[in-house]
């Protein structure tokens, strides 16, 4: 593998409340190599919307750390240098509540060139423009609209432009087309994709969707109850899905023809509620639902364990050489 550009090594972020500890990401490591797109598969509540954040600095990791060019960053924005902020930038899901209503989008491109002093005056009017096209929008028809007199769709690509503004490097999409219509999902997908080829760029994405991964990402890791079940390259994660967990949330994918439908991964697997993060079962945390289980599995936390190059899983199916050996 080449140098990583992000490797986060034992993050772990956890949050008090009245309720308990809520351990939302609990001792997870992953690297990325630059160009590449790592998507972070989980249900609502399996800690991948918090690792973005710890990513971009919204939250500081309780324990482990994050590093960027092998450079630590576990910290949160506001200590964060200006030049780290340039390189790692965020697209929210909502496109709608991330943009200000009351400001042009113009203002709205101006304000991270006037934050980090990458252009005034008329070389920030050529910049925005030039962000707009980058994303597919003519300039002279959206610089002096407002967020409202645009579709769902462009809102999301002036969100993008907005994230480019500062030309970084890595760029985390948190679910960036789940809350707009199907219709303008692939023309997002497909905006993102150009971009990362034209501008080199890394992508961290967050996404509930596993079907999008296919076309999407390079590798794939699957996040449950704030820890990683698996982790490997695309093309190997779907011709050879190995945790029970993975295997029931590709069983749930919808296919279009008979051939994809032979080749997901038998049913047969009861599919409870995900429990609360609060009060996360003993052992493994998925036994509660696993069609699989041992009699290990509500005792003992299985350990992550290797079982090909970039292949990694979290499951007493899968014993590590000690483990393994009698
Ligand atoms: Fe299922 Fe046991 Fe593997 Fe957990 S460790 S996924 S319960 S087989």
């Amino acid at each position: 593998m080449t140098e990583p550009i992000l490797e986060a090594r034992g993050l772990t972020k956890f949050f008090p409340t009245k309720r308990g500890t809520v351990r939302a990401v609990d001792d997870i490591g992953f690297r990325m190599s630059p160009g590449d797109t790592l998507g972070l598969v989980g249900e609502s509540g399996s800690g991948k919307t918090t690792t973005a954040q710890c990513v971009v600095g919204i939250y500081a990791p309780t324990t482990g750390d994050i590093l960027f060019h092998g450079r630590s960053i576990g910290a949160t924005a506001a200590k964060r240098s200006k030049e780290l902020k340039r390189e790692i930038r965020i697209v929210f899901q909502d496109p709608g509540s991330s943009l200000n209503p009351k400001r042009t989008i113009k203002q709205i491109l101006a304000t991270p060139l006037a934050v980090h002093h990458l252009a005034s005056g008329r070389e920030q009017l050529a910049r925005i423009s030039a962000l707009l096209e980058r994303v597919e929008l003519p300039p002279a028809e959206y610089l002096y609209k407002h967020p409202q007199s645009i579709g769902g769709g462009e809102k999301q690509m002036v969100a993008i432009a907005r994230a480019l503004a500062t030309d970084p490097s890595f760029v985390v999409l948190d679910e960036p087309t789940s809350a707009l219509d199907v219709s303008v999902q692939a023309k997002i997908i497909n905006l993102l994709l150009g971009l990362q080829k034209e501008m080199g760029l890394t992508y961290l994405f967050i996404t509930h969707d596993m079907s999008l991964m296919r076309n999407v990402a390079s590798r794939v890791a699957i996040m449950y109850l704030g820890k990683l079940s698996e982790i490997a390259d695309t093309a190997e994660f779907f011709q050879r899905p190995l945790h029970p967990y993975t295997k029931m949330l590709l069983s749930s994918i919808p296919v279009v023809s008979d051939e994809e439908e032979s080749l997901k991964p038998a049913k047969g697997i009861s599919r409870g509620e995900i429990p609360s993060p609060v009060n996360i079962p003993p052992g493994c945390s998925f036994h509660s639902r696993c069609p699989s289980r041992l009699d290990v599995c509500d005792k003992i936390d299985p350990a992550t364990v290797e079982v090909a190059p970039g292949h990694v899983v979290r499951c007493h199916l899968y014993p590590g050489p000690q483990e393994g050996s009698s």
